[in-house]
């Protein structure tokens, strides 16, 4: 087999851009699998050279020349920045090749632009696209494991390509670890509750430990388990079996039905600084957060003393919500986070608006049937920019008010001021503020205060929002032409349409059916 040049990117961000944030944080972001699979590569014998892309490199530039594979790992929201990629590298000869939670939710349309479209990926997937090196013409092929590899490399095999990634983090660098893949929940939003649990090895993971060591005073390691501490001593026990008690400094997103105060105390001996436990909704999926038989206030009153006792253990806490679900109804679902954030003043709330990612979940086809999945291009899927899916209870202004009105709460100067002044520790509290006033919190309400304007003001928009019209309204496509810059010319213009009910056109046994959204 002859030796290939390899570009793997791992597009952390989907255009470019030179925020200060994405200067400071982008790097930290960086994925797991791209890096697993730039090792696989190289122990086949192959020549790799990955890019964590966080908005600053040059795509074309930082690949070396006479490149036979590129393969891109990408989050839906930078989707079209990766389709437009893959067609620039087959215009020039390269074979594509695209992995991640993208080509995981939406293979069928994926294949229309890139040679490979991986789902689960182990070795031999990785092995069998190196001796297939050749373009798949007119659609790609679809290859996958079946289910997650129960091996990945660990951080000293990766380190080639996790120390030039955190040499671009000016201050914080936070190494990526897997403990566990997949969850034994069910939200039925997500793409993890069909994965079934599976540990990884603790030998591994401690020795990796070890080896940071070498490598930092004091390492900062983000857990990418969708959920950490399921096996919650086993877990512990292979850290505390690495170094010291607080050797190192933790992040990690758990469920609240594992944050007892026992587990907490262990969490905090071992250096766990940051949690991201879900609360998602004041009225279903209370058996992560151990409030089934609870809902409401009364849910808003239980979980508000747990994450206040929390702060009691860890210096960071953001709790996650889901909005426009449809078990919501009215302005109770919103009142009762205001509520909660009144009790709760140094939580960072993390908001989502509840997203169809293609075949993510298998409740996505309910969503599909009931006709109700709109075909927002997948730039705007990112869980807050966009909610691709009709509300139930909802109409759409009133439901951008109630959201508009939450954010406005949740970063108003008071709430900020609260949150910094209450916060217990200065990363902590730079933090929270940082976010607050970037994106996530003020740029996402100027953004929706425009969405909410043209609802009301241009007929056209308010016609894609209900299903009634696939003309896909400029606001949307100016943004993604601005956002993708140079790579705007390459991005196929079918692109910007998908056909939303993919998913179940393809468990009906159906042929597909592509309604294109018009460019407009
Ligand atoms: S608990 Fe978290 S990771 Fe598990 S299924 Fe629910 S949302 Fe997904």
């Amino acid at each position: 087999m002859r030796k290939l040049k390899v570009g793997i990117i791992d597009l952390v961000c989907k255009r470019p851009t030179k925020t200060l944030w994405a200067q400071i944080m982008h790097a930290n972001l960086a994925s797991i699998m791209p890096q697993v699979i730039a090792t696989w590569c190289e122990q086949e014998g192959h020549e790799v050279t990955l890019i964590c892309y966080t908005g600053q490199e040059d795509l074309v530039r930082d690949l070396p020349r006479g490149i036979d594979l590129v393969i891109i790992g990408s989050f839906t929201q930078a989707a079209l920045l990766s389709y437009a990629l893959s067609n620039y590298y087959r215009s020039q000869g390269v074979v594509t090749v695209l992995g991640g939670p993208h080509a995981r939710c939406y293979p069928d349309d994926a294949i229309h632009y890139f040679d490979y479209v991986l789902g689960f990926t182990n070795r031999s997937t990785i092995a069998e696209v190196l001796n297939n090196c050749v373009p798949q013409k007119p659609l790609g092929k679809q290859l996958s494991a079946g289910k997650q590899p129960s091996h990945l490399c660990g951080v000293e095999e990766r380190w080639k390509f996790i120390k030039p990634t955190l040499d671009k983090a000016p201050f914080l660098k936070i190494i990526p670890m897997l403990g566990s893949v997949g969850c034994p929940y069910t939200c039925s939003f997500c793409i993890d509750s069909e994965v079934p649990y599976q540990p990884l090895d603790y030998q591994i993971i401690a020795s990796d430990l070890r080896f940071l060591l070498t490598k930092f005073k004091k390492p900062w390691i983000v857990w990418h388990d969708p959920n950490f501490g399921i096996r919650f001593d086993e877990s512990l026990d292979a850290i505390a079996s690495a170094a010291p008690l607080k050797s190192f400094s933790f992040i990690a997103e758990n469920s609240l039905s594992i944050l007892s105060d026992n587990h907490l105390k262990i969490l905090r001996q071992n250096g766990f600084m940051a949690l991201l436990p879900g609360i998602e909704s004041w009225f279903e999926l209370g058996n992560k957060s151990r409030t089934s038989r609870i809902s409401g206030e009364q849910k808003v009153v239980q979980i508000s003393d747990h994450i206040n006792n929390i702060f009691r253990y860890v210096p960071y806490v953001q709790t996650n919500f889901v909005f426009g679900l449809d078990s919501d109804g009215g302005s109770e679902p919103f009142e009762l986070t205001k509520k909660f954030l009144d009790r709760t003043p140094c939580a960072f709330p993390g908001y989502s608006l509840l997203t169809c990612f293609g075949e993510a979940a298998p409740h996505n086809l309910d969503y599909q049937k009931e006709g109700r999945v709109i075909p927002f291009p997948f730039h705007f899927l990112n869980n807050h920019l966009a909610m691709n899916i009709k509300p139930k209870n909802y109409e759409w202004v009133d439901f951008y008010d109630k959201v508009i009105d939450l954010t406005e709460y949740s970063f108003s100067p008071r709430a900020i001021y609260r949150r910094f002044k209450n916060g217990s520790q200065a990363t902590a509290r730079w933090m929270n503020l940082m976010r607050a006033v970037s994106s996530e919190g003020w740029g996402r309400i100027r953004f929706y205060r425009k969405v909410r304007e043209n609802l009301v003001q241009d007929r056209s928009f308010r016609k894609f929002f209900e299903g009634e019209s696939k003309v896909l309204p400029h606001f949307y496509r100016d943004i993604i032409k601005k956002d993708l810059g140079s790579w705007w010319p390459w991005l196929p213009q079918s692109a910007l349409s998908h056909n939303p009910n993919a998913y179940l056109h393809k468990t009906q046994s159906k042929p597909l059916v592509h309604s294109p959204v018009e460019p407009g």
